[in-house]
């Protein structure tokens, strides 16, 4: 009787369609489940140009109250995509391959316009609708199939003719789900050049980066772009968009040189902290000696092993540009990273008061006042991280060092919260509920630390995390 096996085949045929459509506007479990840490790249220069780059956008979308992120994923392959209706990811493979600002900020555009559209909450009730609509179809053909092997037929036209029923409908569903993402791509363009218009800034960018991904391109040939899988690029599509850009009057604007200075530094810095030393000194070879090619020089040497040298090349950049924290930042990790905590601390004080203090920068040097052993620093290093925490929820950097700030100053319920805090953020809750309950035994009931402890112990995993 095939009956089972061929409903099987049909819906794992669907299943898979409906999951690759799924997974293009969902793929946050796939990394929340290996703990932030890894997945995700923190970065405050960099996060603070692309906030530069969306901010206008988000303002002329109308969603500039709700609180967008940016979030870099670490990737080397061309994708962003949204997947929770408050968050933008980019793979810090797509900074790179962006050029220009104009570039990076029209795929930033799209993905707003994706959000303005609600295309998520959209797209997730057309997969209900097609499952609904799936399921009947099966029980349809399912029900022709019956028919045909009761009349005794089962091997020929009848029961084929039921296999048809089943797979028919099943190729609408299938071509309608395409039709209503293509379509939600089309919309998403026409709203990103409304918005890029909006900001007086040009669409060719994003028509220049879709392009490379139209379906007769190179890209298209190597097949598994996950760009190109979350947004289909029908050549027909990137024809309309360079249409519809081309009527603006800003089509032929250029990037701000300064705009473009942070864009190429951004790159220099992603790329000698993310890419092979041999692949970064191809990009900026050593007669390269603008300030991109020196700040991805002077943190490859860092990285690389040779500290003295590359406080030198380091103190060069400070010199050319002393108001920029992210030399200062760079010169106290490298001390930081380099085993001297103490001699770490005077840059970074630096580079939190000029970065108008950053608490990612404010983690660091919290982590060089803990690192020194001077019990002296204790206390402005407990200030300094709450501070950062406060403001900076998601980094478990910041927990970790308050954690062994509290432990050195003896207030064991403190630092087991801390710890708790930070396991939590790891995605590690076995660790964090473990804490947490010896944290809630050293706090006096109810008070706040206690109450903060049981938050952990009762909380439920975040979305997308497995509970281990
Ligand atoms: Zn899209």
């Amino acid at each position: 009787m095939p009956l089972r096996l061929v409903v099987r085949r049909k819906t794992s045929k669907l299943a898979a369609i409906v999951t690759a459509a799924a997974l293009a506007m969902a793929p946050l479990s796939a990394f929340a489940q290996e703990g932030n840490g890894q997945k995700i790249l923190r970065d405050t220069e960099s996060e603070q140009l692309l906030r530069d780059y969306t901010r206008p956008i988000l303002r002329a979308a109308g969603l500039e109250k709700q609180n967008i992120q940016v979030v870099i994923i670490n990737d080397h392959a061309f994708n962003a995509f949204v997947a929770d209706g408050h968050r933008i990811f980019v793979n810090y493979g797509a900074l790179m391959q962006s050029e220009t600002p104009n570039q990076i900020i029209g795929v930033l555009a799209h993905e707003t316009g994706h959000l303005a559209g609600g295309h998520l909450a959209k797209m997730h009730a057309q997969l209900a609708r097609a499952q609904t609509q799936m399921i009947i179809a099966m029980l349809l053909g399912a029900g022709a199939m019956v028919a045909g092997s009761r009349s005794g037929n089962s091997d020929n036209g009848l029961a084929n003719a039921g296999a048809a029923a089943v797979s028919a409908p099943q190729e609408i569903i299938r071509r309608s789900l395409l039709s209503y993402q293509r379509q939600q791509e089309e919309n998403a363009d026409r709203a990103a050049v409304k918005f890029l218009n909006a900001t007086g800034q040009s669409a060719k960018g994003m028509y220049e980066t879709f392009k490379r991904f139209t379906n007769d391109s190179l890209f298209a040939a190597h097949g598994a772009d996950p760009y190109v899988q979350s947004h289909p690029m029908p050549v027909e599509r990137v024809a309309a968009l360079e249409q519809l850009a081309r009527t603006s009057p800003y089509w032929d604007k250029k990037d701000d040189p300064a705009l473009q200075m942070r864009h190429d530094m951004m790159r220099a810095k992603i790329s000698a902290f993310m890419e092979r030393q041999d692949t970064v000194y191809r990009r900026y070879p050593l007669s390269d000696t603008s300030m991109p090619a020196r700040y991805a020089h002077a943190i490859s040497t860092y990285l690389h092993g040779d500290l003295h040298s590359a406080l030198a090349q380091i103190d060069g950049l400070i010199q050319a540009q002393p108001a920029n924290p992210y030399f200062h930042e760079l010169r106290g990790q490298a001390l930081l990273e380099g085993g001297k905590p103490a001699e770490a601390i005077a840059p970074l004080r630096k580079a939190v008061q000029l970065s108008n203090h950053a608490p990612l920068i404010e983690m660091l040097l919290g982590q060089a006042l803990v690192g020194t052993d001077n019990k002296a620093y204790t206390e402005e290093a407990i200030a300094i991280l709450r501070a950062a925490v406060a403001r900076e929820t998601e980094a478990p950097l910041g927990f970790t060092q308050l954690a062994m700030a509290y432990a050195r100053k003896g207030d064991l319920a403190e630092a087991d919260l801390a710890s708790a805090q930070a396991a939590y953020l790891r995605g590690d809750n076995k660790t964090a509920r473990d804490l947490a309950s010896r944290a809630k035994t050293r706090f006096a009931i109810g008070t706040p630390g206690w109450v903060r402890a049981d938050d952990i112990v009762t909380a439920r995993p975040p979305a997308g995390q497995k509970d281990n």
